[in-house]
């Protein structure tokens, strides 16, 4: 990257280049062949951003004429729930229910709310840890939902970021290359923007977790019921013999009064045992063959997957935040570029929307007169320490979820999915 000055443009003419937003809404129709590799801290950037009148462009690598795989998912918003009801237009934020994975499950009022877990060979109930204010947004509804009046620039994958000008460019393996006065790279786990920044220190590491996370639709209505009968939302079973964690919640709701319609998340995930996990139907058969070591209905979530249902192995990554020189306060990251992080502390997002309700501030201290550099330093500074702490609990965190014994220590069950200290 080449030497940055100063920032000299003048506050009016400020514009950022948001690098990492989403794909084209896909209809429910067209789920089963979607690529919906795509995500919504950028996107969620970009409505704050115009929410502010910041000028901003906003690209993404993805082609979404060339849409293959599902990559759908729920996300529990918790702790971070007021701060994207500040961050949301007035007209979205209405709307939030229509994210939600069932939407008539009214869980942005249910102040009680738990996750159960369970032992998976006995069935004994372990304990509910509480998960306040939470609202479980399906990936691709919130993305949705988030692209409303957003212009993305797709087809663009980042390659290099230049300084010329006062200002900072990006060009993409397009040939295009665009200028602004910050980045802001919100291009996920394997972060090219990072990667710019950081180099070799920039690469994730492997937790040693195996995770298969499946969209399942039973299509019959009694085995939705069943999957569904412990918790409207969802239940987790903990297998003490495999070093196993069933996770098991709704996904999507298209019609309350036919559950055959129903869909389910089913994520079981165990340490990783060194030996070759395979997708598509050799991987079906191992998780049919896990499900015998547990009771129902985790049992039967894998039992009943039905042949066909998308099956990934995954090894579980994590980076650990560290400071990156932010070329005098003109690029920096946010969302899982800035902290990718295991699942099983439900954190991902709400750092998401921490991030980018801290950014939103520092970029309207720059607008106001303040120094790009120290706004967009004090914004970093912030985000390691916080990003750091986070992603090395929800790594231990992972790791415990896999030992019943040692489950007791986990973060989440000592803490709950409230916001960690940092
Ligand atoms: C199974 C699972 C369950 C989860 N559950 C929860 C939960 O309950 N609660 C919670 O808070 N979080 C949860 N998370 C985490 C949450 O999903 C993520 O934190 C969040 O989706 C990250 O969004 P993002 O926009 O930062 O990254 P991504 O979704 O990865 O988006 C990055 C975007 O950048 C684009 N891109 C990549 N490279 C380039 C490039 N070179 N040039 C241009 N564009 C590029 C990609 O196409 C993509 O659109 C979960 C995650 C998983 C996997």
């Amino acid at each position: 990257m080449a030497t940055a000055v100063a920032p000299s443009a003048s506050r009016d003419d400020f514009h950022v280049l948001i690098v990492g937003a989403g794909s084209a809404s896909c209809r429910p129709r067209e789920r089963a062949t979607a690529n919906l590799n795509v995500g919504v801290t950028g996107l969620l950037l970009a409505q704050a951003l115009q929410e502010s009148d910041i000028s901003y462009s906003i690209f993404d690598s993805e082609d979404p004429t060339a849409l293959n795989r599902t990559r759908e998912w729920g996300m529990s918003i918790h702790w971070s729930r007021p701060m994207l009801d500040h961050l949301l237009p007035p007209n979205l934020l209405a709307r939030l229910s229509e994210a939600q994975v069932d939407p008539w499950f009214d869980s942005i009022k249910a102040e009680e709310y738990t996750v159960p877990f369970y032992n998976g060979k006995t069935g004994e109930h372990i304990v509910e840890v509480p998960m306040r204010n939470n609202v479980r947004v399906s990936r691709r509804k919130m993305r949705s939902l988030l692209r409303e009046g957003v212009d993305i620039q797709f087809g663009q994958r980042l390659e290099t970021i230049s300084h010329t000008d006062g200002g900072v460019a990006v060009t993409f393996a397009s040939g295009r290359t665009e200028k602004g006065n910050l980045v802001i790279g919100t291009d996920g786990p394997q972060s090219k923007v990072r990667q710019i920044l950081l180099g070799d220190k920039a690469a994730t590491q492997q937790v040693g977790v195996i995770l298969y996370n499946l969209n399942v639709c039973y299509s019959n209505a009694e085995k939705a019921l069943q999957v569904r009968s412990l918790h409207p939302m969802n239940t987790v079973a903990l297998q003490p013999d495999r070093g196993l964690s069933v996770w098991i919640s709704i996904q999507d709701v298209p019609d309350p009064d036919k559950p055959e319609t129903w869909s389910f998340q089913v994520m079981p995930t165990w340490m990783d045992d060194g030996k070759e996990h395979k997708g598509g139907a050799e991987g079906l058969a191992e998780l049919k063959e896990i499900a015998l070591s547990l009771v129902d209905p985790w049992k039967s979530s894998l039992l009943w997957i039905p042949e066909g249902t998308e099956v990934t192995p995954n090894k579980v990554a994590y980076w650990v935040t560290v400071p990156w020189d932010n070329q005098v306060g003109t690029v920096t990251l946010a969302g899982d570029a800035a902290h990718p992080l295991p699942p099983h502390r439900g954190q991902g997002l709400n750092h998401c929307i921490a991030d980018v309700t801290n950014l939103r501030k520092a970029i309207l201290d720059i607008k106001g007169g303040g120094s790009q550099s120290d706004a967009i330093s004090s914004y970093d500074a912030e985000l390691v320490t916080r990003g750091g702490a986070e992603v090395e609990m929800s790594r231990k965190n992972s790791l415990l979820v896999h030992d019943l014994e040692k489950f007791m220590e986990s973060p989440v069950l000592k803490m709950g999915y409230v916001r960690g200290k940092n």
